[in-house]
C-alpha cells in the first residue's frame, strides 16, 4: 500500500496547480492520471492573463508554443465586434505535461475506479492507496465526484455543453482568434484560435439540452464550419474532430466532503457563454491546496472569468468613461483589467 498525505485524481490544470502549490509547501503529495503526459486534452487552449498571473509562468522562458493573439473577433449574426486584447493559446499537449513536470510531484499512471473511507481516517484508492486528504480533480468523469460527491452535487443537464474541434498542423495567415455566436440557430459558439508555429484549433460548443430541443446535430454545425473556413481564413485544411462534454458553472453546492475536494471540470466550473475552464480549474486547485495547508475554508469565489459578458461590460465601461471623462471612475469594471481586454472599434 502506497501512502501519502495528499492524494491528486487527476493531473490536468487543476490537480496540477494544487499539486504545484502543496509540493512547494514541501506536503508529501502523489498525483495519479489515468494517462501518461504528455497526453491530448480536447481544449481551444485559449488561456486568459489570469492564469498566467496566478501560476507564476514567465512567458519569456515557457519552453513551448505560446502565442498572445493581437485581437479578438466575435460575430453575432451580422454584428461584428472586434476587441484588442492580451490573451494566449497554448497547446493542452505541452502545457499541461509542463505544469504538472513543473509542480515537481510524483505522478502514477493509474485509473482510480473505488474510493472508499479508510477504517483509521482517509481514503482508500483502489485498495492501493492511502491518503489523509483527496483531491478530485479528474475532470468530467473524475470518479472522485463520482464516488463522494454526485449525490449531495447532482450536474444540471442544462448545464452541459457538447464539443466538436480539431487541433492541426496548418500555416494559418490570421493570427487573430475568431468566435462566431448563434450561427444557424447554434445555442453556442464556434471558434478559430490560431497556435505558434503554424498549429490551428477550430472547433464548435453549445448547449447540449437546447441543441436537443431544437433537434439539431452539432455535427450539421461542425460541417457547416468546416465550409466557411475552407473558403475564408483556413483554405484546404483537413479535419478528423473529437468529441467531448463539460459542465459550465451553475449552482455548486458542495464542493467540500470532510476531506475530499473537487475541482476544475469535477465540480463543473467552467465559465458561463465562453465556457473558459482553464482558470476555474487553476483557481480553485489552488484554493483546495490553501485550505489544506492552513484551514482557510474551500470557497470557490464568485463565478468570474472570461465571458461575454465580462467583454462587453469592459467594453460598455469604457466608452462611458470615454464620454465623461471627468466623470469619477466606478473601480467596478473588474473586467478590463482582470482580463486584460480592451476595446478598439476598427
Ligand atoms: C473542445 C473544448 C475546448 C475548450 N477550450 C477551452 C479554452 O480555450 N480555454 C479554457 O479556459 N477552457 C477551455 N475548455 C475547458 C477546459 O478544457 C477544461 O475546463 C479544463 O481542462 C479543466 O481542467 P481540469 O484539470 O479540471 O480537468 P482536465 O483537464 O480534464 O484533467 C483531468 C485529468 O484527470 C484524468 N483522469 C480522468 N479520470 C481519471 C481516473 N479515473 N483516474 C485517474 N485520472 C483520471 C484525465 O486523464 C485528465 O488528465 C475547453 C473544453 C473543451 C471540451
Amino acid at each position: 500500500m502506497r501512502s501519502c498525505d495528499v492524494l491528486i485524481v487527476g493531473g490536468g490544470p487543476a490537480g496540477s496547480s494544487a499539486a504545484w502549490k502543496l509540493k512547494a509547501a514541501g506536503v508529501d503529495v502523489l498525483v495519479l492520471d489515468r494517462e501518461r503526459f504528455p497526453r491530448v486534452k480536447l481544449c481551444a487552449g485559449w488561456v486568459t492573463p489570469e492564469v498566467v498571473q496566478e501560476l507564476q509562468i514567465d512567458l519569456a522562458t515557457y519552453p513551448h508554443r505560446l502565442l498572445t493573439f493581437p485581437r479578438l473577433r466575435m460575430q453575432f449574426g451580422r454584428v461584428r465586434v472586434p476587441v484588442r486584447c492580451v490573451q494566449h493559446s497554448i497547446r493542452r499537449f505541452e502545457f499541461d505535461a509542463w505544469l504538472l513536470q513543473r509542480s515537481g510531484a510524483p505522478v502514477e499512471q493509474h485509473n482510480v475506479r473505488h474510493i472508499n473511507p479508510a477504517a483509521g481516517g482517509g481514503y482508500l484508492i483502489d485498495d492501493e492507496y492511502h491518503c489523509r486528504y483527496l483531491i478530485g480533480a479528474g475532470g468530467t468523469r473524475c470518479p472522485v465526484y463520482r464516488e463522494l460527491f454526485r449525490d449531495l452535487n447532482p450536474r444540471a443537464s442544462e448545464r452541459q455543453i457538447v464539443t466538436l474541434e480539431h487541433e492541426i498542423e496548418y500555416d494559418w495567415r490570421d493570427a487573430d482568434c475568431h468566435l462566431w455566436f448563434f450561427e444557424n440557430g447554434l445555442p453556442g459558439y464556434s471558434w478559430y484560435v490560431p497556435k505558434e508555429h503554424g498549429w490551428l484549433n477550430v472547433g464548435v460548443g453549445a448547449l447540449a439540452e437546447r441543441m436537443k430541443r431544437r433537434g439539431q446535430d452539432i455535427r450539421a454545425h461542425w460541417a457547416h464550419l468546416a465550409t466557411k473556413l475552407n473558403g475564408t481564413l483556413a483554405p484546404g485544411a483537413r479535419y478528423e474532430p473529437t468529441g467531448y462534454s463539460y459542465y459550465l458553472r451553475g449552482r455548486v453546492e458542495v464542493v467540500r466532503r470532510d476531506d475530499a475536494f473537487i475541482t476544475g471540470d469535477a465540480a463543473g466550473l467552467a465559465t458561463r457563454d465562453l465556457g473558459e475552464g482553464i482558470g476555474p480549474a487553476v483557481r480553485s486547485g489552488l484554493r483546495a491546496a490553501q485550505t489544506i495547508l492552513d484551514g482557510t475554508p474551500y470557497r470557490l469565489g464568485d463565478a468570474s472569468g472570461l465571458s461575454v459578458g465580462s467583454i462587453a461590460r469592459s467594453m460598455l465601461a469604457r466608452r462611458a468613461r470615454a464620454a465623461r471623462p471627468a466623470a469619477r471612475p466606478t473601480g467596478t469594471n473588474g473586467g478590463v483589467a482582470a482580463h486584460g481586454l480592451r476595446d478598439r472599434d476598427q
